[in-house]
Order: structure tokens, then C-alpha cells, then sequence
């Protein structure tokens, strides 16, 4: 289906028929590098010491531009989730309804959005702790969320 908005085409077709995946660039590329190899890292600054994520090439609470790739435990709460029922954009998402997203609370700071198993989504609720683990699709390490059981 297309449209015209006064003199635009727009497009309304879905267009990506796989799984869209994140574009790895120079900036974020060394976070999937370390999801590769099995381990979550993010960025520390070395002025104030926070942990940061999304990847950015200047601290948010400091403006310091250096920063070290630490490792981080992937454990946290999770701060609120959405059950999608209706996909909008590309085709892929249409066929993966009804899912679920996640926000969680890194214990070592810093948040994170990530896909909830559907056999967990049910049974996770705001302040329940979770924690990310590596999905490898396609080739390229995605984060999902599932609940933590800790001792
Ligand atoms: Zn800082």
C-alpha cells in the first residue's frame, strides 16, 4: 500500500521479511565483539567510574571521553515490560506476535531493553529479578531476558 502526503510516496509495504538485526558500527562494535566471546561488557568511565550503556563515545554524568570495556554481571530488575499484540513495520515482527520486551535495571547501573522468552513472559512482573542471556541469531549475539534465580 502506498500513500500520497501532498506530493511524497510513502510507502507502506512491509519490507524485511527476516529478522531485523542491530547495524554493528565502528562505535558499538567492540559490545558485540565481547557478546561473541561470551561476555557482556560495558563501557566504564575512568573519571567518574559509572558504567554506561548505549555505547557512547562521552560519559552522561561526567563528559569524559575515556572509558574501559568491563565486564558486568547481566543481573538486574526488571523495570517494565510490554506484551506486544499487533506488530507494526516490517513483515518479520508481524510474524512473531504476541511478544514481549523488557527494560531491567543492570545491577551495576545502567538499562537495557530486551526480548522475554515467551515461556517467561507470563511469570515476570516489574522488580522481579532477571537476568540477559546471549542469543546467537544469525551470527550476531542478542540479549533476552529471563527470570533469575538467585541463592
Ligand atoms: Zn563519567
Amino acid at each position: 500500500m502506498t500513500s500520497n502526503d501532498g506530493g511524497a510516496t510513502v510507502s507502506r509495504e512491509a519490507k524485511v521479511s527476516t529478522r531485523p538485526l542491530p547495524v554493528v558500527h565502528p562505535e558499538n562494535q567492540t559490545l558485540y565483539e565481547y557478546l561473541r566471546k561470551g561476555e557482556l561488557r560495558l563501557q566504564q568511565c575512568r573519571q567518574c567510574g559509572k558504567c554506561r550503556y548505549p555505547v557512547s563515545p562521552i560519559c552522561p554524568a561526567c563528559l569524559a571521553d575515556e572509558a574501559e570495556w568491563v565486564p558486568v554481571s547481566g543481573r538486574g530488575r526488571l523495570v517494565t515490560a510490554v506484551r506486544v499484540e499487533r506488530a507494526t513495520g516490517d513483515q518479520w515482527w508481524s510474524t512473531q506476535v504476541p511478544f514481549s520486551v523488557g527494560l531491567v535495571a543492570l545491577d551495576e547501573g545502567p538499562q537495557l531493553k530486551a526480548a522475554v522468552s515467551r515461556s517467561d513472559a507470563p511469570f515476570l512482573h516489574p522488580g522481579d529479578q532477571v537476568r540477559l542471556e546471549p542469543e546467537d541469531v544469525g551470527g550476531v549475539i542478542l540479549l533476552r531476558l529471563v527470570p533469575d534465580q538467585r541463592d
